[in-house]
Order: structure tokens, then sequence, then C-alpha cells
């Protein structure tokens, strides 16, 4: 992989990079209530008497929460704790009624794991995961629907979270980038969590430092909390790197601070510094036991597993002969994945993924569909790669037929049929076009003769002509040539 090497007029400089990522369970209920997790409900209407933290309401751990974050945890190939506890993290914050969060500490429910993550030049890199831990969501407070009042929306109060925390083993913005982007489709192939960045489902922290380059140390790092796309996440790591860089070279020392990235200028400003940092007096939660796996659970867990993204690419390298980068594209998303396999069942693989990447994708963007929308099925795009093959139609004229399988979503061979589109293979149906292409083009025919040979393809581009596209290329040049040469 390239490395990302900072420069100055001073000096070389690396950057380091750890993320911390919050992201929401996908489950029905709260983590610690029966009060619905549907986002964009009317405000305050999901609320419990323990989300909305009245005295005396006792939490009850949902098991689906559980459920989830061990699926994750096995997602990120990382070892699952069968003891894990709940403590209090203690502050006041509006948004939350209780004064303190229920979150996983000392012991959280998964341990070390690790993303592979692609990046561009198509080398692969393995990011290490240090914990998972499960917690509880504030709610939000809303402050731009009144110049002089707060609104506090307690819907979000109680959905769980998954609190992902890597190494700091980023040395580049593309790293993160390409983690977070793996990260979310494999949440996503799970159906562990949704990764909707946009709508706050999935959001990061991002701490940063920088050393010079060629060293070893671990310097003091900023963390930007709440950087809400791959996008922002990528520039924040640019600029906090550059800001460090500069303050080192002016002789200063950067100082420990959480810092919030402002997505108008790219730029990162001071939340607070470390001398504010909470207390936030952690002890066991004393509502909840300890949350104790058996091995038969988790292997029952294990028995549910789905293949992930790098299988399925490895898969589709190895067993169907893709590029690494083809397949890795189609892995992306599970979705895209099935729908590449069902229309290459049967049929030429490498061609079903070149026309995907190609013309089918390009369809979609074009019509502003997802691909559970598209009026290309699977099969009928199979089955068009499949014409292609046995030649009954030529590449180019299998564009026009895809064109019209956009529009009206008619399988391939119904049109090729109606539109008599298929390709001319009789010789003498093609000789007699040759011949008359000769017999018009005396000039051409002389000058070919006379050593201008690549003439041929000319005569070979209106014999195609001539035939509207269906006569089969290789046929023509082979003809063409013996033609042209007796
Ligand atoms: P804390 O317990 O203070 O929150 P952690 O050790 O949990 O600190 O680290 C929090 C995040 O910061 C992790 O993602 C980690 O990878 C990252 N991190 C730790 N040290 C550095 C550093 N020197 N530069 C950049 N990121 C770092
Ligand atoms: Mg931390």
């Amino acid at each position: 992989m390239a490395e990302y090497i900072i420069e100055t007029a001073k000096g070389k400089w690396e950057v380091v990079v750890g993320l911390e990522i919050h992201c929401q369970i996908i489950s029905k209920s709260k983590i610690f209530s029966g009060a619905s997790t549907e986002f964009g409900d009317e405000p305050n209407t999901n609320v419990s008497f323990v989300d909305a933290g009245m005295p005396g309401m006792l939490p009850t751990l949902n098991k689906e929460c559980v459920h989830q974050a061990i699926k994750t945890g096995l997602g990120l190939n990382a070892k699952i704790n069968k003891y894990s506890e709940f403590s209090r993290k203690n502050y006041f914050y509006a948004d939350m009624p209780t004064d303190y969060q229920i979150t996983q500490f000392r012991y959280p429910i998964v341990g070390e794991g690790n993303i592979c993550v692609d990046l561009s030049d198509g080398s692969t890199k393995n990011i290490g995961i240090e914990r998972m831990h499960i917690e509880q969501d504030a709610g939000k407070s809303i402050h731009d629907l009144s110049p002089t009042k707060s609104f506090i929306d307690l819907n979000r109060a109680g959905v769980g979270l998954m609190e992902i925390v890597t190494k700091p083993d980023f040395r580049s913005p593309e790293e993160a980038g390409a983690f977070l982007r793996k990260l979310r489709s494999i949440l996503r192939y799970l159906g562990t969590c949704d990764g909707n960045m946009d709508e706050g489902s999935m959001r990061c922290d991002v701490n940063v430092s920088v050393r010079p380059y060629g060293s070893n140390e671990f310097r003091t790092r900023c963390e930007m909390k709440n950087v809400n796309s791959v996008k922002f996440v990528m520039q924040a790591i640019e600029n906090e790197a550059k800001r460090h860089i500069e303050v080192y070279e002016n002789g200063g020392t950067v100082e420990q601070e959480t810092r919030q990235f402002d997505p108008s200028t790219g730029l990162t400003k001071v939340m607070r510094k470390k001398e504010f940092a909470h207390d936030y007096r952690y002890f066991p939660e004393p509502d909840l036991p300890p949350l104790i796996l058996t091995d038969e659970y988790i292997d029952s867990v294990k028995n549910e597993m789905i293949e992930l993204p790098d299988a399925k690419k490895q898969r589709f390298i190895e067993k169907l002969g893709l590029t690494a980068y083809d397949a890795m594209v189609l892995c992306e998303n599970k979705e895209v994945a099935d729908f590449f396999e069902k229309a290459a069942a049967g049929h030429d693989a490498k061609k079903v993924a070149n026309w995907m990447m190609s013309d089918f994708f390009a369809m979609l963007n074009k019509k502003h569909l997802e691909i559970s929308q598209s009026p290309v099925s699977a099969e009928n795009l199979g089955a068009l790669v499949e014409l292609i093959s046995k030649e009954v139609i030529s590449g180019k004229i299998a564009k026009d037929v895809f064109e019209i399988m956009s529009e009206t979503g008619e399988n391939p061979e119904k049109i090729v049929e109606e539109k008599g589109l298929k390709q001319v293979t009789d010789t003498s149906a093609i000789e007699a076009i040759i011949e008359k292409v000769i017999a018009d083009n005396p000039d051409n025919v002389a000058a070919y003769k006379n050593g201008k040979t690549n003439l041929a393809g000319w005569f070979v581009g209106q014999t195609l002509k001539l035939s509207q596209g269906k006569a089969n290329p290789q046929i023509v040049n082979k003809l063409v040539k013996e033609k042209l040469d007796n």
C-alpha cells in the first residue's frame, strides 16, 4: 500500500488514527425496555417509564440485543466473552433523564478482533478491534426549532448501541474510510445495524495524532466526536493531522482534548480540554446481574452465521474467476452479490460480472433505482449473456437488447425473436453482402490490392452496417479477407 506521508518544509510526518463507532442495534424494542425503536415516529411516543427515568423502574435486558451483539462480534472475527457486566456511567445531560447511562465498562461482551479492509491500489490491510460493548443510547436535544427554547425527544433514549473500538492502526484517511465502508457492509450483511450514518444509526468518534515519519511512538491524540459521514471522517483526519504538525513544528505541544468537526469548513474546533474531562464515576449497575453466556448459546449463534463479504469475495475470485476488484464491488452489498449469483448461475460468470459492472449499474444509476427495483431481472441478465455466449446475438446488438429490457422488463429471447435481431452466421448470406460491398466499391478494392491492406477493416465495417449489425463479426472478418485476397 502506498504510504500516506505528510511532507512539510521541515520534515515528514505520519498520522495515527483510532476509531470508536457507535452502531444502533436493529431490534424491535429498546435494550432495557419494551418501547419501540422505530425511527422517525412522532417525538416522545416511544418512551416507557424505564426510558423516562421514572423512580423505581427497573431495566430488563433485551435478549435480542445480546444476540445481535454476539453476531456482530463473530462478524468482527472477535472473541465473545462469556462473562460481561453492566456499569453506570454518571453524567448530567438534559436528554438523559436517568442522569446515568447503562453501559459496559470493565467487562465488555466482545473482546479483540479484526477487519480486513480493501484499499484502492488493490491491497488489503488488517485493522485490529480492541473491544465492543453494548449500552443504551441517549435521547435527542433539538435546538433549532425555536430561538429561545430547546426540545427533547426521548424516542431514541434506551435504543441499544454497540460501541466498537479499534486499535490505533490507521495510517491514512483512506484506510479509515475503507474501514467504515467495510464495517457498514458487514453490519448490513448481518442485519445487526442499518449503518445509515446520515440518520445517526452509525456515528464515529475519530482519534488523531501524528508522529515523525519512521518513529514508533504514540503521541497525544485529540478526539473528534460524532462525525457523521465517511467523507467527513476522512476530512477530519487530514485537517486535524495538519493542525498537530503545525503545532509541533512551531515548537508547541498538542493537548489532549475533545474537538468538534465542522462540516461547513472541514476544520475542527475545541469542545473541551482534558482538565474538564468528565469523571463518570463508573460503578457496577446494581439493577442488572452480570451477563453470562453459555458455550451452547454462542455456538448456536455461530451456526446462524451467513457468508460475509470477505469469504464471498474469495469464493467469487477462486470459484467463478472474477478479478479481485469486480469481486470486491459485487460483494459490498449482499443484495448485489445475490443478484449477481442468480444471474451468473449456469452462465459465463465473468461476462455477467462485466455486464453488471458496466451497463447494468449505469442503468440503475441513470434511473435512480435500487437493485431490488431493477426492471432487468437477474434471470434475464443471465439469459442475455447466454445469447452472446452462444453467438445468437453480437455484443453490440446485446446493448440494444439490454436497452429494451431496461424499458420493458421483457426477457431477451423474446425481444431478439420479435425484433429479428438474431445474428446471421449463415455464410452464404454474409457472402452475398460482401460481394455487394465489393461490387459497389471498385476503387477501394483496387486500393486494397495495391497494398492498402488495412482497408479490409473498412469492408468489414460496411458489411456489418449493411447487415444492420446482425452478421457475425468473426465470420465477416474471415470472409472479407478471403474475398479480397482471391
Ligand atoms: P480511552 O480509554 O481514554 O478512551 P482508549 O485506549 O480506549 O482510550 O482509546 C480510544 C481510541 O483512541 C481508540 O480507538 C484508540 O485506538 C485510539 N488511540 C489511542 N491512542 C492513540 C493515539 N496515540 N493516536 C491516535 N489514536 C489513538
Ligand atoms: Mg474510549
